[in-house]
């Protein structure tokens, strides 16, 4: 086995190409379904790209057409730098790929990468303002996100969205929501999750007149606790294994 170490606290060690693939390519698969479970299925929309581990330009993405609360492992579609499909026989959302590869082509240490159009993120996303940290989920975002104030629609300069995104984990998309980051599915995931809880507290505190945000050594210090790789890495972990004890069928 080319795992040395996978146990709920510890993030695994492969040595085995084929065996990070696979593994790639389970927690994407479960990725579609675990954001079903928080409301994030919007149609046909959305999308969450991984980068393939031995072709780094090449990724793994969802097809148009498959609900996200039915995504199997077998359903993924392998795209190159292009959005050319390599593996897969279903279509996939050209355009918004498009963000995804000038992202993944930006930031090299970035693994998976997702947009879906979360209710909170779309509404927050519509003032072009940063999140504040109010929160502890909020807090994982302080000074480590981006804010791209383009107009839903014109986003045919992708590479506008990549410059927006800096080094951080996150971008907010003016009237689009937000998109995620990480160095694993995993923590992206977390982040998109975190991120609309984000958004839903911010507006909630807006609408009570509620100015009440932390100061900045506070909200330093809360980043430095909650917004790590390994901390978004970990918050997935009971998901994960909630998900393939209930729904083994992701995995197929
Ligand atoms: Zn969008």
């Amino acid at each position: 086995m080319g795992i040395k170490a996978n146990c709920m606290f510890e993030e695994p060690t492969f040595y085995d190409i084929a065996e990070l693939r696979r593994h790639r390519q389970e927690r994407l698969a479960g990725a579609f379904r675990i954001l079903n479970h928080f409301g994030f299925n919007d149609c046909v929309g959305g999308h969450i790209t991984v980068r393939d581990p031995e072709r780094r330009d090449h990724f793994w993405v969802n097809p148009i057409g498959i609900s996200f609360g039915e995504m199997r492992v077998s359903d993924l579609q392998l795209v190159n730098g292009q959005g050319d499909i390599l593996k897969g026989n279903l279509p996939v959302n050209q355009e918004a790929l498009e963000v995804h590869l000038q992202i993944h082509q930006a930031r090299p240490d970035v693994v998976s990468a997702i947009h879906v159009h979360s209710l909170h993120g779309k509404e927050w996303s519509e003032l072009g303002k940063y999140v504040s940290p109010l929160t502890k989920d909020c807090c994982a975002f302080y000074q480590d996100h981006g804010l791209c104030n383009l107009l839903a629609g014109t986003n045919k300069d992708c590479d506008v969205v990549a410059t927006a995104l800096k080094q951080y984990k996150a971008v907010i998309l003016r009237n689009q929501g937000f998109m995620t980051v990480g160095y694993s599915v995993d923590e992206a995931v977390s982040w998109f999750i975190a991120m609309d809880r984000a958004c839903k507290a911010q507006l909630l505190a807006e609408a009570e007149g509620n100015e009440n945000i932390m100061n900045e050594r506070k909200a330093v210090n809360m980043h430095s606790q909650f917004g790590t790789a390994h901390e978004g890495w970990l918050n997935f972990q009971p998901l994960w294994y909630k998900l393939i004890e209930e729904e083994p069928d992701v995995l197929h």
